[in-house]
């Protein structure tokens, strides 16, 4: 059995050993190997995790497949699949504390952004527990005598690809509607951070889902997430990742010709007027650009703020930014958290270097922590560049951590040009106490969602919507359940 060393350190005895769950049972990889999974604050192993190959996926979708036909989760009462749903909720509250730890250990994040992960993860299952036994057709008058209806099935065998940032609440946001529906999961998360949805797999398999209906397999995108992507028997395919990633998973999905979501980057903009509570403004625009470490795709990574108060409210931004305590997730007093990896953390502080090379001004930040106890994890103090313009790289990209560009505006269609001249068009912050301007704003961003005065804000119920590069197709929302469900329409002549 192969150990492929990703971290600097021989793993202690001790290591927890994980593989994947195929059709109940927990299996080793077919390729014998094992990645050790690092904790970010120290890139110390935290886990072994089974890095899966080929023959990994297709059992996984196999084992899905069988399920699906099986009569006892296709012939299961609606009613009963909803109680599933609650019962693994209740699963999750019960588990609340290891799932958060769990999520904070593995992504860095701190502590409380892992309980806030955790409970959004029960919040999703409840939510989605409540529809499954209200998907519906409908009947339509036709001309003639006939009866025509449609009935909304369930699609077959979902595929779910994760990212790292927010391992399990992402996941699940597309488990949990593809369940409701009555379809067969295999969600496939990210190498690096696996740990939550392998933990969510034991809890399925502790409440009783039958064996195949939910499967995790781990392993490396580039070939258990490829193979997954390409199978003929996977009847749709949710994608939460990169733009580039993003733009591959369409092409393996046109081969048989597979329906995906796409969930996509962001380089959001958050604009501050004049007349808006300015200190309630300053709290969230740190939380929009510093929370995770700034590893979000709705990250208020685009800070655009009136002329009239830009100096003195970047200035007030740059001060809170320096402050932050920076630390492992589990430490309690932590307000940010490593980024995820050595190459996260070389891509974020390459940004910092382009950004002062095309000419923005680093007021704060930007710089490894080098020394002390942080000094061996992935440590990037929070980033603030101003007079930055909106044709810089940092204006433009999405640099995924914690970096902050911030950008003065004069006029509201200047505002508008800038805000919508990214390739992407996620979420949007607006802080003005004026409605006419929350509202006009609001309605000329090209941006799936748009806050005003609080950023970012989602709950299960509303629609996570990425417009532009950002994504395609949603998740949350009564209406992503239209996609792990299909449309047959029924016509009976009465004649
Ligand atoms: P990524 O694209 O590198 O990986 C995402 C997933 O795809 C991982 O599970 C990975 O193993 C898998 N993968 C990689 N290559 C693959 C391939 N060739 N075939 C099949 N699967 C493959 O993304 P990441 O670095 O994990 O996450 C960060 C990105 O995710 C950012 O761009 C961020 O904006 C985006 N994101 C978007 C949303 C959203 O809802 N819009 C939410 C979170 C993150």
């Amino acid at each position: 059995m192969g150990l492929n060393p990703r971290g600097p350190s021989p793993a202690p005895m001790d290591l927890k050993r994980h593989t994947s769950f195929i059709g109940g049972k927990w299996v080793e990889p077919s390729t014998g190997e094992f990645v050790r999974d690092l904790d970010p604050a120290t890139n110390q192993p935290i886990a072994e995790v089974a890095s899966g190959g080929v023959e990994d996926a297709k059992a996984a979708v196999e084992a899905a497949v069988a399920a699906f036909e099986n009569p006892d989760w296709r012939g299961m009462d609606p009613s009963k699949r909803g109680r599933l749903l609650n019962q693994l909720g209740q699963a999750v509250r019960d588990a609340f504390d290891e799932v958060a730890r769990l999520e904070s250990l593995d992504v860095g994040k701190p502590i409380r952004e892992g309980k806030g992960d955790a409970a959004f993860v029960y919040k999703t299952l409840e939510y989605w527990a409540g529809m499954a036994d209200k998907i519906q057709g409908e009947t339509i008058p036709v001309p003639g005598a006939r009866l025509n209806y449609t009935l909304r099935e369930p699609v077959g065998v979902t595929l779910h690809i994760a990212p790292w940032n927010y391992p399990l609440t992402l996941a699940i946001r597309g488990v949990a509607p593809a369940l409701a529906a009555g379809n067969t999961v295999v969600l496939k998360p990210a190498t690096i951070t696996p740990l939550t949805a392998l933990k969510f797999a034991e809890l399925c398999e502790k409440v009783g889902v039958p064996p195949g209906v939910v499967n995790v397999v781990t392993g490396p995108g580039s070939t258990v997430g490829k193979t997954l992507a390409e199978h003929v028997d996977v009847d749709s395919i949710t994608f939460t990742g990169s733009l580039e990633t993003g733009r591959q998973i369409m092409q393996m999905a046109a081969k048989h010709v597979t329906p995906v979501t796409l969930e996509l980057g962001g380089k959001n903009p958050n604009i501050v007027f004049p007349d808006a509570d300015l200190d309630k403004a300053l709290k969230s625009v740190l939380f929009g650009a510093y929370q995770n470490a700034g590893q979000m795709c709705w990250a208020g990574s685009r800070l655009l703020v009136h002329e009239s108060i830009h100096a003195d409210f970047v200035k007030k931004v740059a001060e809170r930014a320096a402050k932050m305590r920076l630390g492992p997730g589990l430490k309690e007093d932590t307000q940010m958290g490593p980024v995820v990896s050595k190459e996260q953390e070389q891509s974020v502080l390459s940004y910092v270097e382009v950004g002062t090379r095309e000419g923005a001004k680093l007021l704060a930040g930007g710089k490894k922590v080098a020394d002390g106890e942080l000094a061996a994890g992935n440590f990037v103090s929070p980033a603030v560049f101003d007079e930055v313009t909106p044709d810089m790289r940092v204006a433009r990209d999405e640099i995924f951590g914690p970096v902050l560009a911030a950008i003065t505006f004069r006029i509201v269609d200047d505002l508008i040009d800038v805000a919508n001249s990214v390739e992407f068009g996620l979420a949007a912050g607006v802080w003005t106490k004026d409605l006419k301007t929350a509202h006009t704003v609001a309605a000329r961003l090209e941006s799936g969602m748009v806050s005003i005065n609080e950023f970012p804000l989602t709950f299960p119920q509303t629609p996570f919507v990425g417009w532009k590069h950002s994504g395609l197709g949603h998740e949350q929302g009564m209406d992503a359940m239209r996609f792990y469900t299909r449309i047959k329409d029924v016509s009976v002549s009465l004649e």
